[in-house]
């Protein structure tokens, strides 16, 4: 029984093209053949040679036989497009390295005003997958292993019939369903949502980046990084990993805008920022912003209160030494706090956080998690001594350098530099020029402290060798001071 559904089901054009040279973007097609297949049975064998409008290079003429004389009177592209984009219109697609054929087809269409798109399947992909153990899939090794002959090799019908022949062998040795299973596996060409077109996923650059997802009248969907975001993009998505939000998701995408950054740390904090400043409705997890608590140890100026749980107001670069732990909300914050004073027997009521019974020990002590302060056991002093000793395990990693750094990424490609701009775990902005990162030194925006570039950039310095880190000279005077007092 066949699969329903599957890849091979949907009618097939199995194609095969001879061009000019390697780059659909310099090349040009001079040879065309598709074979078309409904059913598991051909309906149609179809070739023509194509005027390349460009001489074909010696080398070429000589592989394939194809010269420069032969093509002289055959039609143009543009005479065949039509007609071509009529034939192979829903069809998938099936070619020995699919991604070659396919680039050329869908540029030279594009030359002709056509917005061409189609599912591919890879015999190059389907063999590998199949037959795991050979080394080799190019078309001469598949014709070797499984005794194909061809009439006319190098020439477009001759190697479109080879395939052909290929995937019926593939499907008596293997079976349809493995074939079919196989096909799916490799399918990653995304049946894209409706109102996406191929052209806006190929303008997207295979790059580190961040890009948002917006829906019906530009309301932000999503936001995700990937340091290859084309491949990101169309993975989302792809057959296999629609199901539920996914789905819903594509169903719903309207247009796609990516920025592109030099590396990895800039895709994550741009993601960081971008769901922040959008709030889009698929993402969850860095969304939220405002929740954010820590506790502030300070005996010295309430003793009878001097555990205190501060507000992301309170958290910035400067204060940050002085902070215990960093919790998405008030209950995490005193889940946390009642664990240590559990752990280590210290007292809440007077710490201040829980109800003080009049001239009494409180009720910790009396079940014996308290070990007495509140109860003149035990000296005020010496249990704020235990208290900090217990916190220390909260405080956050020291920053690790004097003052603020630059951590640098570039992009060889564009000749591109970014330095992310960070002191005492908070990240400043990038500057994408000398000019632009001196007038940050010069001037640097208030220092925020945001829990998400925090453990962007804990994880990332941990794993150091991706970043380079330059020191920068310390900030304006005003900032230096406070880079002074928070060294200690
Ligand atoms: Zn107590």
């Amino acid at each position: 029984m066949r699969l329903k559904g599957g890849l091979l089901d949907a009618p097939l054009a199995i194609v095969d093209l001879e061009t000019t040279g390697a780059h659909p973007e310099h090349s040009r097609i001079t040879e065309i053949a598709v074979i078309e297949v409904e059913g598991g049975q051909v309906r149609g064998e179809w070739d023509t040679l194509v005027n390349p409008e460009t001489p074909i290079p010696y080398g070429i003429q000589a592989l394939t036989g194809i010269t420069d004389a032969m093509v002289a009177n055959a039609p143009t592209f543009r005479q065949l497009a039509e007609d071509l984009f009529e034939r192979l219109e829903g069809r998938v697609v099936v070619a020995h390295n699919a991604r070659f054929d396919y680039g050329f087809l869908k540029r030279e269409f594009e030359r002709e005003g056509f917005n061409y798109n189609a599912r591919t399947l890879c015999t190059v992909r389907l063999s590998r997958k199949l037959y795991p153990g050979h080394a080799r899939h190019n078309l001469d090794a598949l014709m070797e292993r499984h005794g194909i002959r061809c009439t006319a090799r190098h020439r477009a019908l001759g190697d479109a019939q080879v395939l052909w022949e290929f995937l019926g062998i593939a499907e008596r040795e293997c079976g349809y369903e493995a074939v079919a299973a196989a096909a799916k596996g490799i399918a990653k060409q995304p049946s894209l949502p409706p109102a996406i077109d191929r052209a806006a996923i190929d303008a997207i650059p295979d790059t580190p980046g961040a890009y948002i997802f917006y829906g019906e009248s530009g309301a932000p969907l999503y936001v995700g990084k990937s340091i290859t975001m084309r491949t990101r993009v169309m993975a989302h998505f792809s057959d296999s990993v629609r199901s539920g939000k996914e789905a819903n998701l594509a169903m719903q995408v309207r247009s796609i805008e990516a920025v592109r950054t030099c590396g990895e740390l800039g895709a994550l904090l741009r993601e960081a920022d971008l769901v922040k400043e959008l709030s889009p409705a698929f993402n969850r997890k860095l969304r939220r912003s405002g929740g954010l608590f820590t506790f502030v140890f300070a005996p010295h100026e309430a003793p009878h209160r001097a555990l205190r749980l501060a507000g992301a107001e309170e958290i910035e670069s400067g204060s940050l030494p002085f902070m215990h732990g960093l919790f998405r909300s008030k209950r995490s914050a005193m889940t946390a706090l009642r664990g240590l004073a559990d752990e280590h027997g210290l007292c809440l009521q007077t710490l201040g956080h829980e109800k003080s019974v009049r001239g009494g020990a409180c009720f910790r002590h009396q079940v014996e998690r308290c070990a007495g302060v509140c109860a003149g056991k035990e000296g005020l002093v010496a249990h704020h001594a235990r208290v900090a000793a217990a916190l220390a395990r909260l405080k956050l990693p020291p920053w690790p350098y004097r003052g603020p750094v630059g951590l640098v990424e570039n992009d060889a490609q564009r000749e591109a530099t970014e330095i992310h701009v960070v002191h005492n775990w908070c990240y400043l902005g990038t500057a994408k020029s000398e000019d632009e990162l001196t007038s940050m030194i010069e001037g640097p925006p208030r220092a925020r402290f945001d829990h998400d570039h925090f453990g962007i950039l804990t994880k990332f310095l941990a794993g150091r060798a991706r970043a380079k880190v330059v020191e920068l000279p310390a900030f304006t005077r005003e900032n230096s001071i406070e880079v002074a007092c928070t060294a200690n």
